[in-house]
């Protein structure tokens, strides 16, 4: 199991640099079982960067998404150490349920894509100063003329990528402007960043989609799913509270949010897809404890899902 350094206090900082550096030297150590790809670009030119873990020809896939969120982007950190833990249990020949994870992985590998909205992290770690100057201003105007964007959720035109999927998609009438969140853009995928799931996941056969964000600790599942898929789905949140310890949201009857990357595939594909909110509400900045807290309770979720996503696609 994956060792977790005690940093203590420190807020967690990471930025598209250090998801760079970190997914090449994975990519590195295992390079049968781990490569490095672009999938897109960000607003500001920044590459969205995937490591796909398992056979490149598997036939099926996984997503494991963190960072849409702008201020949420200490998820990425939990991404970063499930691509790690994958990759050292496939080394040590591990196995789950009775199959080895190698198995596993030559059925369905997995897409970790640690920081889908990088231009949005970097506002809010580092303000206005990480913006072209020709853009400040807009940006100041959108963050309501505050020069703090430590509570930026957008991306860099202002466009809320969680709500810019085409599920339910509506301009929120609260918010028809770019602005810091709740703004869903001009229509589906009008946003580079999403363009680029989409994208994936029209080109691989993505069995499960796991999406990180923050906070509150809880599992969101439910897209209007109805008997076996309801079934199904509701099972999988719930061992996925077996392990964190999150409260699964019942939902079941109305429909609590839309137009993000898990109601898009949920809607679209009939597969499960979660958005499991991680960290206390309370836990504001992020510090390296906090972090490692929700790494420990999250680590196991991917081969759990790898392995369910595996036996239905195989039919074992
Ligand atoms: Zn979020």
């Amino acid at each position: 199991m994956l060792k977790l350094q005690s940093l203590g206090q420190q807020p967690v900082r990471l930025g598209n640099d250090d998801v760079k550096e970190r997914l090449t030297a994975l990519a590195a150590q295992y390079p049968d079982a781990a490569r490095l790809q672009v999938i897109g670009q960000s607003v500001w030119g920044e590459d969205l960067y995937a490591l796909v873990v398992g056979d490149a020809d598997a036939p099926h896939a996984l997503m494991v998404q963190g960072g849409i969120h702008a201020r949420e982007y200490a998820t990425a950190e939990l991404v970063l150490a499930q691509a790690q833990d994958l990759l050292e249990q496939n080394a040590a020949g591990a196995s789950y349920g009775g199959r080895r994870i190698s198995d596993l992985l030559g059925a369905v590998n997995v897409w970790f894509l640690p920081l889908l909205n990088p231009d949005g992290a970097l506002l809010c770690q580092q303000g206005l100063s990480a913006a072209p100057a020709a853009e400040r201003d807009t940006l100041l105007e959108r963050n309501n003329g505050i020069d703090d964007f430590t509570r930026w959720k957008a991306n860099a035109v202002g466009v809320d990528l969680n709500a810019n999927f085409d599920a339910l998609w509506r301009v929120n009438p609260d918010v028809s402007l770019p602005f810091g969140n709740g703004y869903a853009g001009p229509e589906p995928f009008s946003e580079p960043e999403t363009q680029a799931v989409k994208d994936l996941v029209e080109q691989h056969d993505f069995m499960t989609m796991l999406c990180y964000h923050s906070a509150g600790e809880v599992i969101y599942w439910y897209f209007g799913q109805q008997d076996d898929d309801r079934q199904r789905d509701l099972a999988l949140a719930e061992g996925l509270a077996q392990q964190n310890g999150y409260r699964v949201v019942q939902a079941g009857r109305e429909i609590t949010s839309v137009a993000g990357s898990k109601d898009w595939f949920v809607q679209q594909y009939g597969r499960p897809g979660f958005t499991v909110e991680l960290f206390a509400m309370s836990a504001v900045p992020v510090t390296q404890d906090v972090l490692r807290d929700a790494v420990e309770r999250n680590l196991g979720a991917v081969v759990y899902l790898l392995d369910e996503a595996a036996s239905r696609a195989t039919g074992q």
